[in-house]
C-alpha cells in the first residue's frame, strides 16, 4: 500500500532512509521548515536552508521515486526575536511561490511567549495575504494543552481562516478533540520517546474516526523513526482494521489536504 509521510525533516536524514521509505511504499513526503538544532545567526542561513528544502531535497527524493514538497516558515524556537523574524518573513514570499511549496509551516508556539505570538500572527497574516495553507507545530509535553488552546484562540479570532486548509500538528489524546471539533485537520506525530506512538495513534483513530487525521513521523535529527507511518499501518492491521481505513488515513487524507495547495501536482502511481 502506498503512503504519504506528510511531516518529516528529511534534511536531517540519510539517502538510505529515503530509499527504505520508498521500498515500504512512501510516494510523497511533506517537509516543513524547522529548527535545525541550533539557532541560525543570520537571514542568509534561512535562505540557504529554504533553498535546500526546495532545490536539493526534491532531487534526492525523486532519485528513489518519492515526490518531495516543503512548507516555508519560522519554527517557534527561532521566533522569539521579533526583529530577526521580520527579516525572515520579508523574504518568504519568494520561496512560497516556488513550485514544490505547500504553504506556511511549521509555525506556532514553543514556550508560548508574547514574542512567539507576535511572530506567529505576522506569519498567519502573510499566509492569508498570499492564500497559503497553514501547518502548526504545537508545544511539547506540559505546554501542549495551553499552546494548542492559544493557537486555536488566535485562529478563531481571524475571520480570514479557512479551517479546512489548516493542520494543527503533534496532537495527543488531550488535544485532538479540540482540533477536530473546531474543523481543523489534526496531525499526530509518532515518536519513540515522546508525543504519540503507533499504538496510541490507532487508539485515537478508533476513538475519533479517521476524518481529517494526518499521521506522520516528524523524523528529524533527534530520536525519531522515518518508518513510523508503516509502523502505524502494521498496528492498524494487527487490530483488524480494513485496508480501506488504513489507506484513508495514510494516503487519501494527506492527498486531500495537500490537494488544496495550488502547488501540489501529484501524479498517483498505478494502484
Ligand atoms: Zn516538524
Amino acid at each position: 500500500m502506498f503512503f504519504f509521510d506528510p511531516h518529516i525533516h528529511m534534511a536531517a536524514r540519510t539517502t538510505d532512509e529515503f530509499a527504505t521509505m520508498a521500498k515500504m511504499g512512501c510516494v510523497v513526503v511533506g517537509e516543513p521548515a524547522f529548527w535545525m538544532g541550533y539557532d541560525r545567526t543570520g537571514v542568509d542561513s534561512f535562505v540557504d536552508y529554504f533553498r535546500q528544502l526546495t532545490e536539493w531535497e526534491p532531487k534526492r527524493a525523486a532519485n528513489v521515486g518519492i515526490q518531495h514538497y516543503a512548507w516555508m516558515g519560522i519554527n517557534a524556537k527561532e521566533a522569539e526575536d521579533v526583529g530577526f523574524s521580520r527579516e525572515v518573513i520579508a523574504m518568504l514570499p519568494e520561496f512560497l511561490a516556488r513550485s514544490s511549496v505547500l504553504g506556511v509551516g511549521e509555525i506556532g508556539l514553543h514556550k508560548c511567549t508574547a514574542n512567539e505570538v507576535t511572530t506567529m500572527l505576522e506569519l498567519i497574516d502573510l499566509a492569508m495575504k498570499t492564500d497559503e495553507q497553514l501547518l502548526f507545530h504545537t508545544p511539547h509535553l506540559e505546554d501542549k494543552y495551553k499552546g494548542t488552546r492559544m493557537i486555536l484562540d488566535v485562529l478563531h479570532g481571524d475571520s480570514r481562516i479557512d479551517r479546512s486548509r489548516v493542520c494543527v500538528d503533534h496532537c495527543e489524546e488531550h488535544t485532538i478533540r479540540l482540533v477536530l471539533e473546531a474543523g481543523y485537520w489534526a496531525g499526530i506525530t509518532m515518536y519513540p520517546t515522546s508525543k504519540a506512538n503507533p499504538e496510541r495513534t490507532v487508539d485515537m483513530v478508533e476513538m475519533y474516526g479517521a476524518d481529517r487525521i494526518l499521521v506522520n513521523s516528524s523524523a528529524d535529527w533527534g530520536p525519531s523513526d522515518p518508518l513510523a507511518v508503516p509502523a502505524f499501518m502494521a498496528a492498524m492491521r494487527r487490530r483488524g482494521h480494513p485496508q480501506s481505513l488504513i489507506r484513508k488515513v495514510v494516503y487519501e487524507n494527506p492527498l486531500a489536504f495537500f490537494n488544496q495547495s495550488r502547488n501540489f501536482q501529484f501524479s498517483a502511481p498505478e494502484a
